[in-house]
């Protein structure tokens, strides 16, 4: 029985990307088949893995495999698959939407990009699937029938916003996509995707390693067009670079080719093969919520999941690639999995493996690699420091932050130590929600007029992985804004003794907003700062709390002042002739603003802020 067809319409995210590929600038436009067979190649994956794991589901998984046919009459491309086809559900859900997390982002940044080699890059990032076909083919239609399922999907669309949907009796299980290629590339040899010759070409070009044979029927001959290797299991002098590249297209759904490829391979009594890949870009969900992990597990070459996080860990997601393990049982599940020590040992190889690949990226000639890497993923990476105590140090060494030292250029932790000043105990760092208002802060002053290099740490990780990680090399990590610093004091005892009155008295004035008032070896220019104790948390850290919905108590820091500023000298001597006044406690309060400004905080009270110091500007006038 035929239903009526239905017309529906794309959701409005899917029809922008529509858009884009019917009036795609893409130039490389053979894209579209590797596509179309890597999507046949996952649901061929899936349905043996469904078969196997159901063994009352009625399918044939006899002669899996994929079929290319051209019609250069009729102008069509057909890439079939006996697969696990697709529910009307599935076709509406699947085709009709983009349930991609990022696609919202990933359009906004295109509307943004203004010239063309951007927008290829970021089309490229993305990874349109299914939609590439649009790039050739001005109208598309879909046959499918879900495995175990008795009713077929007919769709059918021309990919300007609106599709049709009809069930359909007698379909064979899985799915055909049938491409209605676009006139005007007839007259172009170069896009004659009705040539069987050019097909054979693309398909040995991008899907050769794809491990389910793709057929094609010349005359009265059928042949398999790739050679099916898997390529984790061919030995690595076979394998070009190239052969790589697009294996990672295929298994990371990007069109871009990956930064660094990683093989790793283990013999004896348990043995695996492992593939990854360090992707060149972030994907656009790496800091959200659903964010995938990417490494696929394969058993003994049969693929058992995709986003196996018993893999990897967190903090590496963006880390794609197969591992195939030879001695698991193929119905192994996630929870088995988590569970398994076996898994627990390659996943710790892996994450060595991972990690000092990059380190030897970073002792490369060429920057761009390590560069790159640090630029897209060191956010995720520093996580790491929180979550991975056994590899805190392998982590540190491949960390790079911004720093004093040279404003243009990130340093590493061994660069810093090495060029620690003699008598310099502490790695010294700041954290601060912008490097601008990190560099102008005053706690810096002292640090600076003696020479010391301070790491500028502005992302939000770092105000937590400098309270885990004590050290490196056994130097320790030390905020300038917090504690005492002990940068040989040149406060007098006298000084003290002069300033102690004063102290007190101020301490208690401003008891609302600080714990202490004290002296400062900080400060050279600037006549105040505010500091916390060691354990405090940070004004930012504070702040992003808050932002999360969390509770916290005030928390009351230090003000410091800078007892050779003539500012702070004055108020002292003011003090010690007439004693407090109304006046006094007013500077008191504009020095301690003063301060919250200078390292970029807000005021409680700015419209009492701005009063005050008209009325003792006025004053000085
Ligand atoms: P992706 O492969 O990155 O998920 P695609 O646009 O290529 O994105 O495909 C969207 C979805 O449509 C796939 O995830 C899959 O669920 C479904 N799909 C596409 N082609 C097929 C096919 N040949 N057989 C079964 N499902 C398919
Ligand atoms: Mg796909």
């Amino acid at each position: 029985m035929t239903t009526s067809a239905e017309t529906l319409e794309f959701q409005s995210e899917a029809r922008q990307l529509l858009q884009l590929m019917i009036h795609s600038i893409y130039s490389n436009k053979d894209t579209f088949l590797r596509e179309l067979v890597s999507n046949a190649s996952d649901a061929l994956d899936k349905l043996r893995l469904e078969a196997f794991r159901d063994k009352e589901l009625q399918v044939d998984t006899d002669d899996l495999h994929i079929e290319i046919d051209t019609d250069p009459e009729k102008r069509t491309l057909t890439v079939r698959d006996n697969g696990i086809g697709m529910s009307r559900d599935d076709v509406v859900a699947l085709i009709g939407t983009i349930a991609k997390s990022g696609t919202a982002e990933f359009l906004k940044k295109l509307k943004e990009t203004k010239d063309s080699a951007a927008s290829q890059d970021l089309i490229g990032q993305f990874g349109i699937g299914f939609y590439a076909s649009f790039m050739v083919a001005d109208k598309v239609t879909l046959l499918t029938r879900r495995a175990g399922s008795d009713e077929g999907v007919r769709w059918e669309s021309e990919g300007e916003g609106t599709y049709t949907i009809e069930t359909v009796p007698d379909l064979p299980q899985g799915t055909s996509v049938v491409l209605h290629l676009k006139p005007e590339d007839a007259e172009d040899q170069l896009f004659d995707y009705t040539s069987a010759t050019k097909i054979k070409q693309i398909v040995k070009k991008y899907s050769d390693f794809i491990t389910w044979p793709i057929r094609m029927t010349e005359g009265e001959e059928t042949a398999t067009v790739n050679s099916m290797k898997a390529l984790w299991a061919r030995s690595s002098s076979d394998v070009t670079e190239d052969e790589y590249n697009e294996f990672y297209k295929h298994v990371a759904h990007d069109w871009n080719d990956p930064l660094e490829t990683i093989r790793l391979q283990a013999e004896g009594t348990f043995e695996y093969q492992a593939l990854l890949f360090l992707p060149g870009h972030a994907p656009l969900d790496l800091f959200m919520r659903e964010r995938k992990r990417g490494v696929q597990l394969y058993v003994k070459r049969v693929f058992i999941m995709d986003d196996c996080e018993a893999l990897m860990p967190e903090y590496l997601r963006f880390v794609k690639g197969v591992v195939d393990a030879q001695d698991l049982s193929l119905n192994v599940s996630r929870e088995i999995l988590q569970q398994d020590r076996q898994i627990q040992l390659i996943r710790r190889r892996l994450v060595k493996k991972v990690l000092s690949t990059v380190k030897t990226l970073m002792a490369d000639e060429n920057p761009y690699k390590y560069e790159t890497f640090w630029k897209e993923f060191g956010r995720a990476v520093k996580e790491g420091l929180l979550d991975d105590h056994e590899n805190r140090t392998a982590i540190l060494d491949i960390c790079s932050f911004a720093s004093t030292n040279d404003p243009e250029k990130l340093t590493s932790l061994r660069e810093y130590v090495e060029r620690m000043k003699d008598g310099q105990e502490h790695i010294y760092y700041l954290t601060g929600e912008s490097r601008q208002s990190i560099e102008n802060s005053p706690h810096l002053e002292a640090f600076q007029a003696k020479g010391y290099e301070v790491l500028v740490l502005t992302d939000p990780i770092d105000e937590m992985w400098v309270d885990a990680v004590s050290g490196y090399e056994e130097k320790q990590f030390q905020s300038v804004a917090k504690g005492e610093v002990e940068l040989d004091d040149d406060t007098t005892d006298e000084q003290k003794e002069e300033f102690s009155g004063l102290l007190t008295w101020l301490t208690t004035t401003l008891s609302e907003q600080v714990k202490e008032v004290r002296l400062s070896s900080r400060l050279t220019t600037s006549p105040a700062c505010i500091v916390g104790d060691t354990n405090d948390v940070t004004p930012t850290l504070e702040k992003m709390y808050r932002a999360m919905g969390q509770e916290m108590p005030q928390i009351k820091r230090i003000l410091e002042l800078n007892p050779g500023h003539p500012l702070v000298a004055g108020l002292r001597s003011s003090f010690a002739d007439k004693g407090e006044s109304e006046g006094l406690a007013e500077t008191a309060e504009l020095l301690y603003g003063m301060a919250l400004l200078a390292e970029g905080g807000e005021l409680g009270d700015p419209a009492r802020f701005t009063k005050l110091l008209a009325t003792h500007l006025q004053k000085a006038l």
